[in-house]
């Protein structure tokens, strides 16, 4: 085939600007310690924030499913494939995170497609905040209700959005619970506050709130004691810290029914395999009694943020397992990784257009399963990297700095 309309153009733009990416083949378990591209290295950059994806635990209750149910699940939820271990794991994730229903999907990228394009449509308004995570906003743009981003966690941005929209049938305000490439936590009970006041609904992506945030893991709503009628449509996944995979929507009786028929990416695809059911069942038992792995991730927290804090790096306000290190430049954030990397440490450059224009970080994420002593290697080698930096370099840093302080 000839050249597609300037298709190899568009990808060399992309190299010369540093944005390009490429797939490193992974050839062990995903786990701090593992094996990329033949290297053995100390990932910080998996969302497996529990150090759950490989439990003993989570993979014998996979392998005895297989036993009983295969491995495909064969069918849609609404013909033949809505197995018993799909049901037992909807049950339990309502009661869980203290909601009358939920309701599973294949993957969280489909949830929220699925649940934004049920919930509004021509004549309604979805409000979005700017930094929400690429599905949601696709979402919102498939909906064909009015598209508004308001500013990242303005509230103020937020409410001018609200009464531009008052002529609106439904209204949904859609928020990150914690914002995916940095780590900050929207101001929920807020959110919570104007929805209610502007007669909108509120539906939160709990991607990396929930087995991370309140005292028993379930999520951002137990952390935020944001009951039902408060925070009516909660949408979680299960391939970030629950260690598997799937996403669901939890609510009442009436929001799950609704998406049940209209969403049309849970109607027109194939469940999980139950297996992965009866996995991620395991591992919500291991996130409510392995209390250890939050406080874990907690102490692990810490000891990074004051290291690099220490190191002079612009750190972002994180106190999520997301910490990111702000860059700005795309170049010396790949850099910075490539640097890491050489000696044995994988942290991911996040560059546009993940991210904004300017604002290229190193996105540093941390695991239940790192030890101190792997968190103190990081702190070294980026200890080590700070100090070969030019002149010119730590000129970008500081403007990046400047960044954090607005
Ligand atoms: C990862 C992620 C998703 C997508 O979930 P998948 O199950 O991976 O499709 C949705 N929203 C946010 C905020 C995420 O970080």
């Amino acid at each position: 085939m000839a050249d597609f309309d300037g298709l190899s153009d568009a990808l060399n733009l992309r190299k010369a600007q540093s944005l390009y990416r490429s797939r490193r083949l992974l050839t062990s378990a995903q786990q701090p310690q593992q094996q990329i591209d033949g290297k053995d290295v100390i990932s910080f950059c998996s969302n497996d924030y529990l150090g759950l994806a490989n439990h003993p635990k989570v993979k014998e209750a996979f392998t005895k499913a297989v036993e009983l149910y295969g491995v495909g699940s064969g069918a849609s939820h609404l013909v033949n494939g809505h197995s018993a271990l799909h049901h037992e794991l909807e049950l339990t994730l309502a009661e869980f995170t203290g909601r009358d229903r939920a309701v599973l999907f294949s993957t969280g990228f489909m949830a929220n497609m699925g649940s934004i394009t049920a919930l509004v449509g021509r004549g309604d308004a979805v409000l979005q905040d700017k930094w929400n995570h690429a599905s949601l906003i696709d979402a919102g743009l498939a909906s064909a209700a009015k598209f508004k981003r308001y500013q990242h966690c303005d509230l103020a941005s937020l409410e001018r959005q609200l009464l531009s929209c008052s002529d609106a049938g439904r209204t949904l305000i859609v928020t990150d619970s914690v914002f995916s490439m940095d780590g900050d936590i929207a101001p929920l009970a807020e959110l919570a506050d104007l929805a209610d006041a502007h007669n909108a609904c509120l539906m939160i992506d709990d991607a990396h709130g929930f087995g991370v945030l309140g005292t028993t893991g379930a999520g951002a709503s137990e952390q935020f004691q944001l009951s039902q009628d408060r925070l009516p449509v909660l949408m979680g996944t299960l391939g970030k810290a629950c260690g598997t995979f799937g996403a669901f929507v939890a609510g009442s009786e009436e929001l799950v029914e609704t998406l049940i028929q209209h969403a049309r990416s849970y109607i027109y695809t194939t469940a999980l395999p139950p297996a992965v059911a009866a996995a991620s069942l395991a591992s919500i038992e291991l996130i409510q009694t392995e209390g250890w792995r939050r406080d874990r991730l907690q102490q692990l927290i810490s000891q990074l943020r004051a290291g690099i804090e220490r190191i002079g790096f612009p750190l972002m306000e994180s106190g999520t397992p997301i910490q990111p290190v702000l860059i700005g430049d795309a170049e010396l954030a790949l850099k910075i990784s490539g640097k890491l990397e050489e000696n044995g440490l994988l942290v991911t450059a996040i560059r546009p257009p993940t991210v904004p224009d300017g604002t290229s970080r190193l996105r540093i994420t941390l695991s239940a399963e790192h030890t101190e002593a792997q968190v103190g290697r990081l702190l070294s080698v980026l200890g080590d990297v700070y100090d070969q930096l030019s002149t010119q370099e730590r000129e970008q840093l500081s403007q990046a700095r400047t960044k954090l302080l607005v």
